[in-house]
């Protein structure tokens, strides 16, 4: 007997094909070719409500000193970024979770206990331009729509994060790069880890930051992971000393292009303008804060 194919699952079928023929699209700087299909304000609204997930689990940080480290870098970088995000930058207080994330759109969340790794405002730099170059190259869309595709699905009309199940919003949450439960916890892909080291790097660099801080966090990183169980930042981040001779051999060449735009949003860009999408999204819930 044929079952009758359900009608979500139909409707990504149908969407699929019609949406994967404008979803191709090139990560500025590295040009590496990227498949998106979710739409722009529904990225939104789901960073939006893991957001309020994150709030749930870990309260915002009450020492002003190290909130305003977080604010001072994360202003500095994001005024040199060329994108309008609605910019958040919040301090969370849990000394075990090793991690920090940025939600498409512009939230970002550094955790406590990353803090004794950056040590300074060129590490938290090091971290911040990482965890933006992860949004700005739009890495959560592109590991949603990866898993649409997978879970049929999430791509049908009218999806909504808190209809799903609670493993599916962990999973979400997970693929937005905001999950701290290790068992969820789904790692960027080796292509996107390396693209938001590259980028992150550009883009401390125009802000004004030491980047050879950057291949110094990466070696403080790996020997905080050394014969320990890695903290979430390990698993999702595949620490290494490859990874700061990486950095360390990008430096000069992006020093060198960087070169008379430090301090600005370079001119002739791509620019793609979200902040007044995503206003909308969140029905100026943006503007109680
Ligand atoms: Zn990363």
């Amino acid at each position: 007997m044929k079952q009758p194919m359900p009608a979500r699952f139909l409707a990504a079928f149908l969407l699929i094909p019609a949406l994967a023929i404008t979803a191709c699209s090139t990560v500025p700087y590295t040009g590496r070719k990227q498949f998106t299909i979710m739409p722009e304000d529904q990225m939104q609204q789901m960073s939006l409500e893991a957001w309020q997930e994150v709030q749930k689990e870990h309260p915002v940080s009450k020492d002003p000193a190290k909130t305003a480290m977080i604010e001072r870098v994360g202003k500095r970088i994001a005024a040199v970024v060329e994108v309008d995000y609605a910019w958040e930058f919040n301090l969370l207080q849990a000394d075990d979770v090793v991690n920090a994330f940025c939600l498409p759109g512009g939230k970002v969340a550094f955790y406590t206990g990353i803090l004794p790794i950056c040590q300074n405002d060129d590490g938290i730099a090091t971290v911040m331009g990482h965890e933006i170059a992860h949004a700005f190259a739009h890495h959560g869309n592109e590991r949603v729509s990866q898993n649409a595709i997978v879970q049929a699905g999430l791509t049908g009309a009218g999806f909504a994060f808190k209809n799903q199940s609670p493993e599916t919003q962990q999973t979400l949450m997970s693929l937005l790069g905001a999950a701290t439960n290790v068992g969820v916890l789904l790692p960027f892909s080796r292509a996107q880890e390396s693209e938001a080291d590259e980028i992150g790097l550009r883009f401390m660099i125009r802000a004004g930051y030491n980047p050879n801080e950057a291949v110094a966090l990466w070696e403080r990183m790996a020997k905080q992971s050394a014969g320990k169980e890695p903290p979430v930042y390990f698993s999702t981040h595949p620490a290494s000393a490859d990874r700061a001779q990486h950095i360390r051999s990008l430096i000069p060449k992006i020093t060198e292009e960087e070169k008379g735009r430090i301090g600005q949003r370079p001119a002739g860009t791509p620019t793609k303008s979200i902040g007044e999408q995503q206003k909308k999204a969140i029905g100026g819930q943006a503007e109680k804060k």
